[in-house]
């Protein structure tokens, strides 16, 4: 059932913006962070839990906001370690965000749309297109819900930003909560503890840059030519290969930070020998590095992982040809964690996806 709740989230407002709230009710500036470091530092659950913030203020920020606005609909634990979570928001629409757990680290994957508009053919997450963009405080309460399920004296070390959606098409709301997950204040995470994870949309990908801030930048290559990324990720047909490269080259000139690849590996489809020498040819000389990805199954998907031997046969082509590369490590296989997988199970409807 989805929450009666209807007030505007407080974690919509930026830093700045609180304070101009506390100012308008005569408070000082101090209290926004005071506010901010309950939020981010002590994880309270509720506004009222907010001891050292006079009762007044607490209530006049019950009246105007809520902390929270997304209920719990289903909570999985891995073997590994790795929690998922499905939220339910008030209007109905589920968001999922994942918990991994190794070592020291501890990372989160966000969702940053209600489903996706990319329908890229190997993904759980555009089978059923996109409902709408999250908001600012949306895609900070994944956080918040995932941050306390930590025991008190760990904390969140790493965010990715590789849930539901493109990020980049949902940049207004994106760039103030990857702000605050930066900021002393918020969660405080360097900029290279923070990834956004892109289709790779060249303009929006300059405007990322604009903020000078060194996020890590990763764009969902999948391919080494047009022909075939344009039947994997149907929106190359208006990008191109070219464009996203260049615009990765702008990237890394802004910020200093090196672009990774990603590149989900499917049987038969972008596995084959010829196709690494063919990514080594695109790929060599630029400052790149190219995580590929084993494609985790997707129950409604009628694509698979090649086997350990083609991935390492892959792997080794790309190194032998100068280009940085490395095979990401499963997570939360069993509970299903690759994105959009929770919330394609719970609306049960069957949908067949064959490669054009
Ligand atoms: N839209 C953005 C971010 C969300 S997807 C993007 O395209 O990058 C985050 C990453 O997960 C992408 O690299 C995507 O290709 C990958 N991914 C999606 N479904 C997957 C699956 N079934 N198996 C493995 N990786 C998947």
């Amino acid at each position: 059932m989805a929450s009666p709740r209807t007030k505007p989230l407080l974690l919509n407002l930026t830093r700045s913006e609180l304070t101009s709230w506390c100012a308008d009710r005569g408070q000082a500036a101090y209290r926004a962070d005071q506010i901010r470091r309950w939020i981010f530092g002590k994880r309270v659950s509720s506004i009222d839990d907010m001891h050292d913030v006079p009762s007044s203020l607490r209530r006049a920020l019950m009246d105007d906001f809520d902390l929270f606005s997304s209920d719990v609909q289903a909570h999985q634990v891995s073997k590994d370690g790795t929690e998922k979570l499905l939220l339910i928001l008030p209007d109905g629409s589920d968001v999922e965000c994942v918990l991994m757990r190794e070592e020291d680290r501890r990372t989160v994957c966000l969702s940053t749309q209600v489903g996706c508009a990319m329908g890229c053919i190997f993904c759980a997450s555009g089978l059923l297109g996109v409902k709408r963009n999250l908001t600012t405080g949306e895609i900070l309460e994944q956080i918040l819900r995932l941050d306390r399920l930590l025991p008190i004296e760990e904390r969140i070390t790493n965010v990715v930003i590789m849930g539901m959606g493109e990020p980049l098409a949902n940049l207004n709301a994106l760039i103030p909560a990857l702000l605050t997950l930066n900021e002393k204040g918020g969660l405080g995470l360097g900029a290279r503890r923070i990834t956004v994870s892109t289709v790779g949309l060249p303009d929006k990908m300059r405007e990322l840059a604009k903020t000078e801030i060194p996020f890590n930048l990763a764009v969902s290559l999948h391919a080494p030519n047009d022909e075939l990324r344009s039947r994997i990720v149907p929106v190359n047909r208006n990008i191109g290969i070219a464009a996203i490269l260049e615009a990765a080259e702008e990237y890394f000139d802004k910020t200093g930070r090196r672009v990774t690849y990603e590149y989900v590996l499917l049987a038969d489809v972008n596995d084959e020998i010829a196709q690494a020498k063919e990514l080594v040819r695109l790929l060599k000389g630029r400052n790149a590095h190219v995580n590929l990805i084993p494609m985790n199954s997707v129950s409604t998907i009628a694509l698979e992982a090649p086997g350990a031997p083609s991935t390492g046969r892959f792997l080794e082509t790309l190194l032998a040809g100068g280009v940085n590369a490395t095979v990401r490590k499963r997570k939360g296989a069993d509970i299903d964690a690759a994105c959009g997988q929770l919330r394609l199970q719970q609306q049960a409807r069957p949908v067949n996806v064959e490669l054009a």
